[in-house]
């Protein structure tokens, strides 16, 4: 599917060859010639960008279009007067009408759209042109921007943060909700938003509008950096509307404000033309794609309005609007979208699920679950063998036998504790990033000769983050240079001072190879967890976190699930990510069947038809219907999520190219035997790239690599990278056919490793000159009508191979090569400092005395990141 550049090029009456020329040179690179066919999406950004350059069609699109485009021409104010229900005449009377005279408010919005713009610098001044066309009359666009209209928007803002102007009530719904102004504007009802507090220093894009407001994903990361956190979970459509009417020619009523902080209307302006003026109830997530055909309105326009809002490329067709984005774009186009609450019915399933109360006699105190988290090397693995080895009993049938991602110990007082096996905190932070609260208490592992390091920095603020309390391992005491009082000292630097240091943090030291100290560290566990509410009900449905999922041969898929509350037993119909299913077997670490797994017991579980996530919730419900539909539901979400991140990053990438040259990309199939390594490895690959050179993952997913995954390298020029999982039969007859590269790897480290030598190997080489040295003309002979130059070697050499320069008073006035190099009556290939020689310079005749001539050599070099810093 698709368009041909020359089909395109029709509508602008220009010759394919023409347009596509047009179209590398604005950076569509990829456009090779007239026959290229380009997608829906890279031809609506042709549209844009041809727009944006002043190019237009010359005939009308070829969809319908019910009505004309709001953009070139101005058009009569449909709305003579200003809304009555939006400002009384006694506030406008009580402006101070210097500090904000409206027209100057307009012109600066036009301008602040400008500045929080993404920085695609080379799309801002068009799109910066093309917001002034289509929102304001001509002659307004043509308007000069007064310098200070930055300034003038600090002014607004700062009498939005008046204490006074603080109390109306929109402000009190949404203390931090302010708003950052992103596209068409219509000022003459504008309120300035009203904030409790104003950072002392802005700087960077978003100093005109210091608050970030309604965005995309990417705004908001934005916005989440400059510490805005605001979020519109408790706003209602309406409210978010009132709050930003300044946007809207359809505000809704004003109540009565007054004060003196109102203001006139300033002109009318003109409205959008499409008015489609309907409600609208849709599912998130709310795609651009969804929005427009909801709408009834064509993609490009509602893309050229976000653009205009976002910045140019900010957003595709596929892109995911968050809630606010699309509610006020909606607006915009004059229609008020409403966003049903996201999969309310699973959250109703979880709270019933939650509320049954169970045998209340049954009530007991769970064990803990404890994670070990700290600097790599510093002893979380070996900590993890040992106690696993201090707490199986000796003779004991059916010691922990597999690796399931978590074990229960016992401890020497008789409690028993869970522990998760995965050591390092992205396991843990994966998990928490979906909600999940697995653990109870983090054992930190510092190694006593090493102390406090960047990693263990990270895993308290995770565990801080997360509200878990800590209990210190201070690790590797056996050896000889550890030096426990420095590494006191550093954890009280970090906010755990030890029990003896007059602190409340246990640290316990331990030896992971002795063994010493760990029944202490465990004991101490125990006591951190008495003073948590770890109560639990077994008779309850059974609820709780997935550790780990993978699709085994001949059982299909099997999930490490750790059971909160509740329990789980055989045949229990099971709700676990986007997967469902009778559980058909539960087997212990020790390798045991249950027919019982109570709270925090981890169990492996088989009977569930799709792989979970890591950190995915599961339940135990009753109706095996209402599993499959919820199931169903997410699973819908999931896919729309990753189609929309698949070709945001595509979208990017074009993007990326047209700002900065062309951006070479590696593309990879990742296949992973686990979902936890799985999303290591999505992270770490995504943090492998710079500005010149990324990853794309194009498909991850757990399980063999099959034919497809082969397919869709080939077709991508991508390779595969399999992690602990080998290629289905098909899947290597595929490769061996079609020549699709599937690399085996057991190691994390070395696949990283790998992909980062192909990244630089990407980068390419750079070339470097060195100076090899100088001659100096002493004197002119001429030899059958030629100059011959006799030189002394001042510094250096001279070699015949190398280029040379001369140099006349300073300044280089010929670049080229020996014709010939003489030592005496000789050929030289080399003539070194001290020595007089005699020389011709290819093509050049004109050599004179006094000349310098450099001799260099130019040297190529493959690029490394370290080298580039
Ligand atoms: P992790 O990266 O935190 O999991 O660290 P490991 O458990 O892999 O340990 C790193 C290295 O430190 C290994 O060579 C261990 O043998 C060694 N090690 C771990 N704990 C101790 C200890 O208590 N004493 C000594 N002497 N070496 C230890």
């Amino acid at each position: 599917m698709g368009i041909r550049v020359s089909e395109i090029a029709k509508r602008y009456g220009m010759k394919g060859k023409e347009l596509a020329e047009k179209l590398r040179e604005i950076g569509f690179e990829d456009i090779r010639s007239n026959m290229t066919t380009v997608d829906e999406s890279t031809e609506m950004m042709i549209t844009v960008r041809l727009e944006m350059e002043g190019i237009h069609p010359n005939e009308p699109e070829p969809e319908p279009e019910p009505e004309p485009e709001p953009q070139p021409e101005p058009e009569p104010e449909p709305e003579p007067e200003p809304e009555p229900e939006i400002e009384p005449d006694a506030e406008q009377e009580a402006v101070p009408v210097e500090k904000v005279p409206e027209p100057a408010v307009e012109e600066t919005l036009a301008t602040a759209e400008t500045v929080e713009a993404p920085s695609l610098e080379p799309a801002e001044e068009p799109v910066e042109a093309d917001a002034a066309a289509s929102d304001v009359p001509a002659e307004e666009s043509e308007t000069d921007v007064p310098e200070e209209s930055a300034d003038d928007i600090e002014e607004v803002e700062e009498e939005a943060a008046d204490p006074e102007v603080a109390a109306e009530e929109t402000n009190k719904e949404r203390p931090r909700g302010v708003a950052k102004v992103v596209g068409t504007v219509d000022l003459s009802q504008f309120e300035p938003p009203k904030r409790t507090q104003r950072p002392a220093a802005q700087s960077g894009p978003g100093a005109a509008f210091p608050q970030a407001l309604p965005s995309t994903h990417r705004d908001k990361r934005r916005a989440l950096m400059r510490g805005h956190t605001g979020s519109r979970e408790r706003l209602t459509t309406s409210q978010l509307r009132d709050l930003q009417s300044g946007r809207f020619r359809r505000g809704p009523a004003r109540g009565k404000r007054g004060g003196p902080r109102s203001r006139t209307p300033g002109p009318p302006r003109k409205a959008p033309t499409i008015s489609i003026a309907n409600v609208l109830s849709l599912d998130p997530p709310i795609s651009v794609n969804k929005l427009s055909q909801a709408m009834g309105i064509r993609a490009s326009d509602l893309l050229k309005s976000l653009f205009k809002s976002l910045g140019f490329g900010a957003v595709n067709i596929n892109s995911i609007l968050d809630e606010d984005t699309a509610i006020l774009t909606a607006a915009e186009f004059g229609c008020e979208l409403e966003i049903r609450p996201e999969i309310d019915a699973e959250e109703e399933l979880v709270a019933q699920v939650a509320a049954v109360e169970g045998d209340t006699g049954a009530a007991i105190t769970r064990p803990p679950v404890i994670a070990f988290l700290g600097h790599v090397d510093h002893g979380k693995t070996s900590l993890l063998d040992s106690v696993r080895a201090s707490t199986v009993v000796d003779g004991e049938s059916g010691g922990i036998t597999q690796h399931i991602g978590a074990y229960q110990v016992e401890t020497s007082s008789g409690k028993e504790v869970t522990i998760l096996d995965t050591p390092g905190h992205e396991a843990f932070t994966a998990m928490r990033a979906r909600g999940a609260k697995a653990t109870d208490v983090v054992v930190l592992v510092v190694a006593a000769d090493d102390g406090v390091m960047p990693q263990t920095e990270e895993a308290i603020a995770h565990a801080r983050a997360a509200g878990v309390p800590i209990v210190v391992a201070l690790n590797k005491v056996d050896k000889a240079d550890a030096d426990i009082p420095k590494c006191q000292g550093q954890l009280s630097g970090a906010g755990l001072q030890g029990e003896e240091w007059g602190g409340d943090t246990g640290v316990i030291q331990t030896s992971a190879i002795t063994g010493a100290g760990v029944p202490e560290l465990l004991e101490r566990v125990v006591l951190e967890a008495e003073m948590i509410d770890l109560g639990a009900n077994p008779t309850k449905p059974g609820t709780g976190t997935v550790l780990e999922a993978k699709v085994s041969q001949g059982q299909g898929v099997v999930a490490t699930v750790l059971v909160r509350d509740g329990s789980l037993r055989p045949g229990d119909i099971l709700l676990a990510g986007c997967g469902y299913g009778r559980v058909r077997s539960l087997i212990s670490d020790r390798g045991e069947t249950l027919d019982m797994a109570g709270p925090a017991t981890p169990v492996e579980v088989t009977g569930l038809d799709v792989a979970p996530a890591a950190g995915d919730t599961f339940v135990v419900v009753e109706n095996i219907n209402t599993a499959k539909d919820l199931a169903d539901q997410r699973n819908r979400h999931t896919r729309e999520l990753q189609r929309a991140s698949h070709q945001a990053v595509t979208m990017d990438n074009l993007m990326d190219r047209i700002a900065a040259g062309q951006k070479r990309v590696l593309k990879v199939v990742l296949k992973a035997d686990v979902q936890g390594s799985l999303e290591v490895l999505n992270k770490s690959l995504a943090d492998l790239g710079t500005d010149e050179v990324a990853v794309e993952v194009l498909h991850s997913a757990i399980g063999a690599v099959s034919e497809t995954d082969v397919l869709l390298a080939e077709a991508s020029e991508a390779v595969v990278l399999a992690f602990h999982v080998v290629p289905d039969k098909k899947a290597r007859s595929t490769a061996d056919t079609t020549g699709v590269e599937i690399r085996p790897y057991q190691v994390i480290y070395e696949l990283l490793d790998d992909v980062h030598k192909a990244l630089e190997g990407m980068l390419g080489t750079e070339t470097r000159e060195e100076i090899l040295g100088h001659a100096e003309v002493r004197a002119i002979f001429r030899y059958r009508k030629r100059s011959i130059a006799g030189c002394m070697v001042t510094d250096g050499l001279l070699r015949r191979t190398e280029p040379v320069r001369i140099a006349r008073d300073g300044k280089v006035i010929y670049d080229g090569k020996f014709e010939s190099l003489k030592r005496e009556k000789d050929d030289a290939r080399e003539v070194k400092e001290g020595f007089e020689c005699g020389l011709m310079i290819e093509g050049y005749d004109d050599v004179k005395e006094g000349d310098v001539i450099e001799c260099y050599t130019v040297t190529e070099k493959a690029r490394t990141f370290e080298a580039e810093g």
